[in-house]
């Protein structure tokens, strides 16, 4: 049978009918440990039962108001959510992308009005190897031929620095800079962790010099690397916060842009906006995912859990893994090539009964569920070990 699908994917072979915490079943009921955990938007598990329950509950109410009108569930969301930011304000979205792009037009909009640089001049200052998605303008500044292709033209506007150079990215802020865009882990580059010391240098030189940090933290953020934030590694705060991703749950797409007044203030009603951006639905599940972090415990967890996966990765450094890179319960494993390519790993994995996904051809990310037991991530690594052999 051929597929109805466009190939903008290759996804590896299985088709999953079901799903509960950290495993999924397959249409034949084959059980698979899920690894991957949709590239950290699953971190509290699949259904996990207090989000399925906010979202039951908001499915008997209303689910779709449009910004047009105000709803009960969204201010309740803003407030806990920017609670969690330390910040004042909250525009919801729906897609990372988005996030991103309203974070690009906050940055120039700001530039303009509050900073100052000259009509038509603003800039941007990203790093190489970046991912901020898949839209038209994020490709402009991404580093990846496949994403770039075809798709020009492209927007202007962006200036790119090596990751994790602070001077270089000192070296390229001028007057006409409005922010600085960064992942403070780069998750779709391999889980590439950025020297100690680098973000807490990026928040000096971009307050020395009158730029917006913008920190996206949509694959990073909420609960991933053991703390609330990945900027919260190095006790830094940005002037901008971009999520999504675990922001819904895993029940619905929630992404948001999170700054203080003066910041996130520029923006007048008709400036900015989206048909479904903040609807009761997505409010009400997102303002379960803010409860859930408030207390800290889903963070000790994946720092425990990730300490552990740690003390079990290493080991299998030399032996047909060449590094490991890991933060939180998040983890990027280079693959000896002599041993196959990422591909063939994650083939095997699955064959074994786990889901792993590989990027940019030698590497493997494990970012499973942070719900997942300490028993299962031996099995995990016990399974990589066998196809590594
Ligand atoms: C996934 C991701 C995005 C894009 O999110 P989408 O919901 O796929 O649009 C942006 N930034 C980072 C760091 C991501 O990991």
């Amino acid at each position: 049978m051929t597929s109805h699908l466009a190939r903008n994917y290759a996804p590896l072979p299985v088709d999953i009918d079901t799903a509960e915490g950290a495993w999924v079943t397959d249409v034949t009921g084959k059980r698979y440990l899920d690894m991957l955990a949709g590239y950290s938007a699953l971190n509290f598990g699949h259904r996990h039962p207090g989000l399925i329950a906010a979202a039951r509950e908001q499915l008997g109410r209303v689910t779709l108001t449009s910004r047009a009108f105000g709803s009960a569930a969204l201010e309740p969301f803003a407030e806990a959510l920017a609670a969690l930011c330390g910040k004042d304000l909250v525009l919801p979205m729906n897609t990372g992308a988005e996030a991103v792009e309203t974070g690009i037009k906050l940055a120039r909009a700001w530039g303009y009005r509050v900073k100052g640089i000259p009509a038509g001049r603003a800039k941007v200052v990203v790093a190489a190897n970046n991912f901020h998605g898949r839209t038209t303008t994020i490709v402009s500044f991404s580093s990846d031929p496949d994403a770039r292709e075809d798709f020009d033209p492209f927007t202007p506007g962006f200036v790119t620095v090596p990751f994790g150079d602070a001077d270089a990215l000192a070296a390229a802020i001028d007057d006409d800079t409005a922010a600085v865009l960064i992942e403070p882990i780069q998750g779709e580059a391999g889980v590439i962790i950025p020297p100690e010391g680098y973000l807490a240098r990026v928040r000096e030189i971009t307050a020395e010099r009158g730029v917006l940090f913008i920190a996206d933290e949509i694959q990073s953020g909420l609960g991933r690397v053991g703390e609330t934030f990945a900027c919260d590694r190095e006790g830094v705060v940005p002037d901008v916060y971009l999520l999504g991703k675990a922001l819904g749950g895993g029940v619905v797409p929630v992404s948001a842009v999170v700054a203080d007044e003066e910041v996130l203030g520029v923006f007048e009603p008709g400036q900015h906006g989206s048909t479904f951006g903040g609807n009761p639905l997505a409010a009400a599940v997102g303002l379960e995912v803010v409860r859930m972090l408030e207390t800290g415990e889903w963070q000790e967890r994946a720092r425990l859990l990730g300490e552990h996966l740690g003390e079990k990765l290493d080991p299998l450094i030399g032996h047909g893994v060449t590094a490991v890179r890991r933060a939180g319960l998040w983890a990027g494993i280079d693959i000896d090539p002599a041993i196959g390519t990422g591909r063939e790993v994650c083939e095997h994995l699955m064959a074994r009964g786990l889901l792993a996904k590989d990027t940019h051809g030698q590497t493997i990310r494990f970012a499973p569920p942070l719900s997942i037991r300490t028993t299962e991530l031996d099995w995990a690594v016990e399974q990589l070990s066998i196809v590594l052999a």
